[in-house]
């Protein structure tokens, strides 16, 4: 191994880890024996769940009293590299994460690699991103010394238990944030939902404009319920304002490898398959027997989603 020592944010939420976050610690261990994984909030009660996942110190930056995580979290990782620095600094990316990316680089006078998708040991980190929807993956590596900082997309790696014990905890200072340090969460939304999160759903069921209109977007919500997976959506159907962003699968929405992915009524654009061909199996319904999608698909029917659908879902129903 080349790489003697990795960092990793990772994002707490509901006193875990995301998912993500997990993921980049998994991945970070098969690079190094050395990773660090860099919390806030109750950071110290999550010291048993950094070593299972293979973090070998966790360091805490501690309640942020209702600040943006950007500002602190940055500038207490940018002390802690004053006193070493590791060869890369792994972080989910995310609305929280780019933050503190974007400050981090600004901090450090290093650049950042976005939209990453892999990363291997070549002599060095060498980070993949996929381009043009997706179709082509470009490699990437940082010159020059100092550590490099590396913004990760959700999906890339797995997150495996290595079943490690707690690691120790170590306080990591913010120091003078100044005047950028002044912006305070007043309130936070969860948005309602009673399914799984479609990033972590083993089924999803996505709709795209050949449901025809937003009512019939009804259609996928219960046939996602009926197999206790989670709806999702083409962008087409986002930017026509029928379900929220949160749905979007694909290049600028999420990524999603599922058991069982069932498109109905998408035509299979390339940027909507980057975020969902590494599902297991993919079903596809659609009434054009030369759509895209069907290319990628394990399972197709060619037919209307308005009776294919509703077909299935009396089938289910009947199933029990
Ligand atoms: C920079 C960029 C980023 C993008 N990011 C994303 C992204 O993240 N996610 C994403 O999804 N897209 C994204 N897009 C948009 C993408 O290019 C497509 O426009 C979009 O995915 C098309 O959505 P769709 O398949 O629902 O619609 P369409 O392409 O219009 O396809 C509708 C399909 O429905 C079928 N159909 C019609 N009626 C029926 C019926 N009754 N029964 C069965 N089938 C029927 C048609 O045969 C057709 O194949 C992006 C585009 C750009 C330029």
């Amino acid at each position: 191994m080349t790489v003697n020592n990795i960092w990793v944010v990772t994002e707490p939420a509901d006193g875990t880890f995301t998912t993500t976050s997990l993921e980049l610690l998994s991945h970070a261990r098969t690079l190094s024996s050395n990773v660090a994984a860099i919390t806030w909030g109750s950071g110290a009660t999550l010291a048993a769940q950094a070593g299972e996942y293979g973090a070998t110190t966790l360091y805490d930056v501690g309640d942020l009293a209702g600040a943006v995580p950007g500002v602190p979290v940055a500038a207490a990782i940018a002390a802690l590299v004053g006193s070493g620095a590791p060869d890369a600094i792994l972080i989910p990316t995310s609305y929280d994460g780019r933050d503190i990316a974007g400050r981090l680089s600004a901090r450090l006078d290093r650049p950042v690699l976005t939209n990453v998708t892999g990363l291997h040991d070549d002599g060095g980190l060498v980070t993949e991103h996929p381009v043009f929807g997706g179709t082509q993956t470009v490699k990437a590596h940082f010159t020059g010394a100092g550590p490099g900082i590396i913004v990760v997309r959700a999906k890339s790696f797995v997150a495996e238990s290595v079943g490690g014990a707690p690691v120790s905890v170590v306080g990591a200072p913010v120091g003078d944030t100044g005047a950028t340090d002044s912006a305070k969460i007043v309130t936070s939304h969860v948005e309602e939902r009673t399914g799984p999160k479609l990033e972590e759903a083993t089924v999803v069921v996505s709709g795209g404009r050949g449901l025809g209109e937003a009512s019939q977007y009804a259609l996928i919500e219960e046939t996602a319920k009926l197999l206790h997976g989670a709806p999702g959506a083409s962008r087409a159907i986002v930017d026509a304002g029928w379900v929220p962003y949160s749905h979007q699968v694909g290049q600028t929405g999420k990524t999603v490898k599922p058991t069982v992915y069932i498109a109905c009524g998408i035509s299979g654009a390339t940027q909507h398959m980057v975020g969902m061909k590494g599902s297991k199996n993919i079903v596809a319904i659609n009434k054009d027997p030369d759509a895209p999608i069907f290319q990628i698909a394990d399972f197709g029917v060619v037919g209307d989603v308005h009776k294919v659908l509703p077909a299935l879902i009396e089938a289910l129903k009947a199933h029990g």
